[in-house]
């Protein structure tokens, strides 16, 4: 009945779904527990008529021609002409972030932000990017007194919120997604492309998996379907030879026999007000010294759906995955701890040779959604010239 299996329809799952398809003529099969498509992009209307991100806000951003171009072909874009821009709430103050001269020239005053400022390009050249983790080694004491402002202000109290851990105790990759910027720049990505899927990121994966070639099946835990045996996987009982591309948590394939890979998750708390505007127009504030939630982000604003009546926004709730029933992990945590027990589940996968791990949870890893449609379009390519 079936060339491949995908388990999994996220954005990892729903692309190479489609090019398998598209490309290979190959009939796929797509398992999906949740009752839904999209993964952790899925959007909905909520009760308002608002489009609202279920699982915290997604910004589409890329430099990638040919992700952009082949997205292209299931949606047209809402693009921020301005890209997507956040503040951080400190004690009451919004200040840009990341942190760049702009917000230099909004903490100190004219002369010494000058002073500053030529520092700062002087050290790392107009336009660099620095980590905070970098900036702070700095022989400077003027520069590491910007970067003792940033990291006390900016990276402690958020850190620790979203990952139970300070800056200097997570990978450095982590904290460098939000580099000090040397230059006016208040733009969160740098990226060319940045914006939302103008109907909405569900529509577009609709649209993706639509196609003769491939079947969906929502609500089926793929492990209800198919037995990873020793040597070889079974669906609904029966040998089957064709590619299976797995996109969901590794352990939990092997009933985390080796122990639970460590991950962060989620408690997402909607709010609806009946007035025009929540936070002044910014559609994400961080907060960063303050409150248990890591940020606010209103709908309305990042979304642009500036007529709607009311608004809505979302507050995002960090805590410790421990796989209970309803608990999503969204955030592997990279040490090598971790890396090594993923080693022991990855051995355990590549018994089967007809088994391909993608995405963010099956790789262990922190991607965006554009490096997500990279490897997966690279995955099926590999797969068509099999
Ligand atoms: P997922 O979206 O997690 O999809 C995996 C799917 O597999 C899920 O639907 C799951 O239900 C299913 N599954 C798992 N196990 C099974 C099973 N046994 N049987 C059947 N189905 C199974 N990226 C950006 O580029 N920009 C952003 O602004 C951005 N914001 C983000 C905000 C938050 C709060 C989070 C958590 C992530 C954000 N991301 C963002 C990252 C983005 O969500 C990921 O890159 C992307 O969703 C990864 O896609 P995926 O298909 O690998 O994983
Ligand atoms: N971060 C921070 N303060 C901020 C923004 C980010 O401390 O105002 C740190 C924090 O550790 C976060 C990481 O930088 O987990 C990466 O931020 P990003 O916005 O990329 O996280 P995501 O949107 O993926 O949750």
């Amino acid at each position: 009945m079936y060339d491949s299996i995908v388990i999994g329809a996220g954005i990892a799952g729903s692309v190479v779904a489609r090019q398998l398809a598209e490309k290979g003529n190959r009939r796929v099969l797509v398992l999906e527990k949740r009752e839904h498509i999209g993964g952790n992009c899925y959007d909905r209307q909520d009760a308002y008529g608002i489009l609202v991100h279920e699982y915290g806000p997604h910004i589409f951003h890329t430099n990638m021609e040919d992700v952009f171009s082949w997205l292209s072909a299931f949606t047209q874009w809402t693009l921020y002409e301005n890209g997507h821009q956040v503040v951080a709430n400190v004690k009451g103050r919004l200040i840009p972030v990341p942190f760049n001269l702009n917000t230099l020239h909004m903490l100190y005053e004219k002369e010494q932000a000058d002073e500053l400022e030529k520092k700062l390009t002087d050290a790392y050249g107009y336009g660099s990017r620095v980590p905070i983790m970098k900036l702070r080694e700095n022989q400077d004491a003027q520069i590491r007194e910007i970067a003792q402002y940033v990291y006390e202000n900016i990276f402690l109290k958020y850190t620790m919120k979203q990952w139970g851990q300070t800056p200097d105790q997570i990978s450095p990759a982590v904290t460098g997604r939000v580099p000090v910027l040397i230059s006016y720049d208040n733009r969160y990505f740098q990226d060319q492309y940045q914006g939302v899927p103008r109907d909405g990121f569900t529509k577009m994966f609709a649209r993706m998996l639509d196609h003769p070639k491939i079947t969906v099946n929502t609500g089926t835990d793929a492990t209800t379907r198919l037995e990873f045996g020793e040597d070889q996987i079974l669906l609904d009982g029966e040998a089957f030879t064709g590619s299976v591309i797995y996109t969901g948590a590794l352990d939990e394939l092997y009933q985390c026999k080796y122990g639970r890979l460590p991950y962060r998750s989620l408690r997402f708390e909607f709010q609806h007000f009946a007035q025009e505007d929540f936070q002044d127009g910014h559609s994400v504030v961080n907060y960063t010294v303050s409150e248990d939630f890591t940020r606010i982000t209103e709908f309305k604003h990042l979304t642009r759906q500036e007529d709607a009546n009311g608004t809505t926004i979302v507050k995002e709730y960090p805590f410790a995955y421990t796989g209970a029933e309803g608990e999503i992990p969204y955030y592997a945590i990279l040490n090598a701890k971790n890396q090594a027990l993923y080693e022991k589940y990855k051995k355990l996968a590549q018994q089967h040779k007809n088994m391909y791990l993608l995405g963010r949870l099956a790789e262990y890893q922190y991607y965006n959604m554009d490096a997500m449609v990279k490897k997966a379009l690279v995955l099926a390519d590999t797969l068509l010239s099999c």
